[in-house]
């Protein structure tokens, strides 16, 4: 038996970082960027208000307050996304709305709230002048330009992974094409002569192929592009005829067909299309899998992921083997999980020395995690992966787990979104 970790060793051994491609900004969410992002400009370009209010110079406002304002003529407008002409000179103002480029000669905005404007508005007092009853510091109310980015800095760098506030940064840089790492095409394939497709009426005997639908949509989860390649039966020349059409994919994964106790057919076929290994890993569930590379008729070689049949065992296989491989291929700097620690509220049981994943739901009470079983852990009971918001690991060693014992719990849909990536 090899271990959770030697297994993925080996695996990420033969995994290579897929080759670049450039497209539209909004499609490169949740890539990594394959070019470093310098700033062609400032950001902001040009200092411009925080505020709605009046641009001057502080040299007017000196000593003003709300008995004795200092009256200012004000001597225009401007409106964010309009280029003035206009200058503010000592005595003028200028009525500017947040975002609009600051006036020539102006050094402070003063927001409308410290001035009389609402009262004159009400009286309808002329707004031909207008009284600041604050004295501000030099700068206060302005976003100077470059502020944000400044002009020839590197603002992403390359391997950096796009998130929403990635994303916007490239916007305003004004970047409609990034290059980025592709996405990895998986094929996806099931085998096994009872495993029916989903849309055909249930025969005697029969199951549906819910594995090809779990294992596509955590590729999808994990940023990748499964190819369907429906059912094969246990039969040589079906088999291998439906694992070459996977041969265009970055990686294939199949499920089914490389336990113990199988019938050969998967093994005898998946054998002679490339150098494959047959392990058993240390791990409940998932003890059988399969990896290797697959030959094609012009040389290439594709990465192999045989995971076990059964529906809990695959997904899990899946969460440990395939999605570490194919963050490696999009270039993901951080290819774990994360872990949280939490209180275990069932007693586990570790019979035969394998690391157990145990299915569990986890709460926070109090500012702690607590993890509960959820239920029969069958590796055919896909219902309590459903229920399960992480796996509880158990330590090969440890013969048995307490009730109010820490455990470590490897969390699906913790937003892993780069968390570690960007923190490392
Ligand atoms: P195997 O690894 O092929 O021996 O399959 C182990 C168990 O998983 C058997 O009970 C199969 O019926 C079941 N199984 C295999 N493939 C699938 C599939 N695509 N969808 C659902 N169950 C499957
Ligand atoms: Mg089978």
């Amino acid at each position: 038996m090899i271990s959770v970790e030697e297994a993925r060793g080996k695996i990420l051994d033969f995994i290579k970082v897929l080759d670049k491609e450039e497209k539209p900004l909004l499609n490169c969410l949740g890539q990594v960027l394959a070019e470093g992002v310098y700033s062609p400009f400032d950001v902001p370009p040009q200092d411009n208000s925080a505020m709605d209010g009046y641009a001057v110079q502080v040299k007017s406002i000196e000593g003003a307050s709300y008995e004795h304002p200092r009256i200012l003529r004000v001597v225009g407008e401007v409106a964010a996304g309009c280029v003035s002409g206009l200058k503010v000179e000592t005595g003028t103002a200028v009525r500017i709305m947040t975002g609009a480029f600051v006036p020539n000669g102006a050094d402070v905005v003063v927001p409308f709230e410290d001035t009389d404007e609402v009262d004159r508005k009400q009286a309808s007092i002329s707004r031909d002048e207008i009284g600041v009853r604050v004295c501000l510091p030099e700068g206060s109310n302005i976003r100077r330009r470059g502020e944000d980015i400044a002009k020839g800095g590197l603002v992403l760098e390359w391997g950096r992974l796009l998130c929403p506030a990635e994303i916007g940064v490239l916007a305003s840089l004004g970047k409609s094409m990034v290059w980025v790492i592709r996405r990895p095409i998986v094929g996806v394939l099931a085998t096994g002569d009872e495993v029916s497709e989903i849309d055909q009426h249930l025969q005697p005997g029969k199951i549906y192929n819910s594995n090809s639908y779990s294992l596509a949509a955590q590729i999808i989860s994990c940023g990748g592009i499964p190819k369907p390649l429906g059912v094969a039966r246990d039969d040589v020349k079906q088999l291998t005829t439906a694992i070459r059409q996977g041969f265009d994919c970055d990686m294939l994964v199949t499920s089914g067909g490389v336990s113990l106790g199988d019938y050969d057919v998967v093994k005898q076929v998946l054998a002679a299309e490339g150098d494959i290994s047959f392990w058993t890993v240390c791990m409940k569930p998932g003890k059988p899998l399969a990896f290797g590379m697959l030959k094609r008729n012009d040389g290439k070689k594709i990465p192999h992921l045989g995971l076990p049949g059964n529906p809990v065992s695959s997904m899990i296989t899946f969460e440990l083997f395939a999605r570490p491989a194919i963050f490696k291929m999009m270039g993901r700097g951080s290819l774990a999980k994360h872990n949280i620690q939490a209180v275990i509220e069932d007693s586990i049981e570790n019979r035969d020395g394998r690391r157990i994943f145990a299915r569990v739901a986890v709460s926070k009470r109090n500012g702690k995690y607590y993890a509960s079983i959820t239920g029969h852990q069958g590796s055919g009971i896909l219902t309590s992966m459903m229920k399960a918001d992480g796996l509880a690991i158990v330590p090969e060693t440890t013969k048995q787990i307490k009730p109010g014992t820490t455990v470590e719990v490897m969390m699906f849909d913790w937003n892993d979104g780069g968390i570690h990536e960007k923190n490392k």
